[in-house]
């Protein structure tokens, strides 16, 4: 099958053509046709199939064809929904991309940025917005942005938009949206929940489930170690080194796990950035940069960073501790082997995170396969609380030599397992993203995610 006869204009045909796309993924094959008739489609794909491509090149196609409605100021026509920030920004490029010959005109808001220039980009007029719920709705509250005139409405990584509390914020932008439009849903995965859900939001919707649910790229190839926590960060050091991996992406569960390693790995000369919710914006826009152009060895991320990222040919990537939360698992060594190119993903598991592990297993339906540690690394012997340093002390070691019994401490913005979880509320608001009014402690997770999982409100 080729682009041509997808349906798609000259136009859209020709960015297709400078982007190197010579034949539609699965997805695109059986999305755009079906956005092209104006059908509203829920579909499942493996995260990096091109979904973004699927419903941007259909969208601006109907756009284009369409008069806009009004006259003054341009009106929202298509409005894209993403559960983070770097999703937003990376959504609208692909916007910008596939749409540099039309005439429309695009823009995005999230959180965690002055919001001025989002009011005053908005009062130009825009075409087709993409936006985080929080700063949308903030947005909204001030009157610089109306829904009433948008025609198609995009809920990308829609499990994660509706699954993680966003489901309040995305009622109330449905109410402020008109009845009739066209709806389309993407993700990578799907809960039964969600498909519920979402039978109330879509109109006799086409599916479209090009993977079997829940299943990782088949051309990643996964394994994982069994080893005690202490040793990790010289396992990675390792596997880094005699590897010779270049570019590699850390997930962590926690932020201040990622703040610790990534110093951690500076410190044995491997260079070395965090990005997670407690950064600032800017600093996250610049580790993305800095890793994606290859300035950084190593970015440690927590979940949040499994949902935004493409990165053109991640090598590899690292599940550093284990999400307690199966999909993550998906959605984390999604961001290498995208688009059909060859990926690794590694896993270090403690003896703790077993039962993660298996449950990983359930829904992948596979097992892992369990590599033994390479035969010349050596495991660090933990050091005495008074002890010399000496290679591979690695400081857990030393806090799990010294506090034995005790149960870890956690800093602030860090939950175990069996702690209640924070709402959601709580956690944007940890996430320190807009100036709306704390007003929503109500919501409670629908399940017992990691803290810094979540996505961005704002
Ligand atoms: P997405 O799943 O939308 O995040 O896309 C994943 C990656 O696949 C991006 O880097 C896209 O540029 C790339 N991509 C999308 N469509 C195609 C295609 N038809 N052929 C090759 N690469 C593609």
């Amino acid at each position: 099958m080729s682009f041509d006869s997808l349906g798609l204009s000259p136009a859209l045909l020709s960015a297709v053509h400078n982007k190197g796309y010579e034949t539609p993924s699965p997805i695109q094959a059986q999305a755009i046709p079906a956005i092209l008739k104006g059908r509203d489609v829920l579909a499942a794909a493996q995260t990096g199939t091109g979904k973004t491509a699927g419903f941007t090149l259909p969208l601006l196609q109907l756009l284009s064809e369409r008069p806009s409605p009004a006259k003054g100021r341009k009106p929202v026509r298509a409005l894209i929904m993403t559960p983070t920030r770097e999703l937003a920004a990376q959504v609208e490029e692909s916007v910008k991309t596939y749409g540099a010959q039309s005439s429309l005109r695009s823009a995005v808001v999230f959180g965690g940025v002055n919001i001025n220039p989002q009011m005053n980009r908005l009062r130009t007029g825009v075409d087709i917005l993409v936006a985080t719920p929080g700063r949308l709705l903030d947005l909204h509250s001030q009157s610089a942005v109306n829904l009433s005139q948008v025609e198609i409405l995009v809920l990308d990584e829609a499990d994660r938009m509706l699954d993680m509390g966003f489901i309040h914020d995305i009622r109330k932008i449905l109410k402020l949206l008109p009845e009739r439009r066209q709806n389309l849903l993407f993700s990578a995965t799907f809960s039964s929940e969600i498909r519920t859900f979402t039978k109330n939001i879509l109109h006799n919707p086409v599916s479209i489930d090009v993977a079997p649910r829940n299943t990782t790229a088949e051309t990643v190839m996964q394994q994982a170690y069994r080893m005690e926590k202490s040793g990790k960060p010289a396992l990675l050091k390792h596997l880094i080194h005699t590897g010779r991996w270049e570019q590699v992406l850390v997930f962590t569960r926690t932020k201040h796990g990622a703040d610790r390693l990534s110093k951690k790995l500076n410190a044995f000369k491997i260079t070395a950035a965090a990005i997670h919710g407690n950064k600032s914006q800017n600093a996250r826009t610049r580790a993305l940069a800095e890793f994606k152009a290859g300035e950084t060895r190593v970015l440690v991320a927590t979940d949040i960073a499994a949902r935004g990222l493409d990165i053109k040919q991640l090598p590899h990537v690292v599940n550093f501790e284990l999400p307690n939360v199966p999909e993550d698992y998906v959605h984390r060594i999604g961001r290498t082997g995208r688009a059909g190119a060859t990926g690794h993903a590694v896993s270090l598991v403690g003896d703790e995170e077993m039962k993660y592990l298996r449950g990983i297993e359930r829904l992948l339906k596979q097992k892992m396969v369990m590599a033994s540690l390479p035969d010349d690394f050596e495991m660090p012997v933990a050091q005495p609380a008074h002890g010399g340093g000496g290679q591979g002390s690695s400081g857990s070691a030393q806090q799990a030599k010294r506090r034995p019994h005790k149960k870890p401490r956690h800093a602030a913005g860090e939950r175990t397992q069996k702690q209640k979880p924070a709402t959601p509320a709580a956690e944007s608001r940890k996430e320190g993203q807009d100036s709306r009014p704390k007003r929503r402690s109500r919501r409670r997770p629908s399940r017992n995610r990691n803290p810094d999982s979540t996505g961005d409100r704002g």
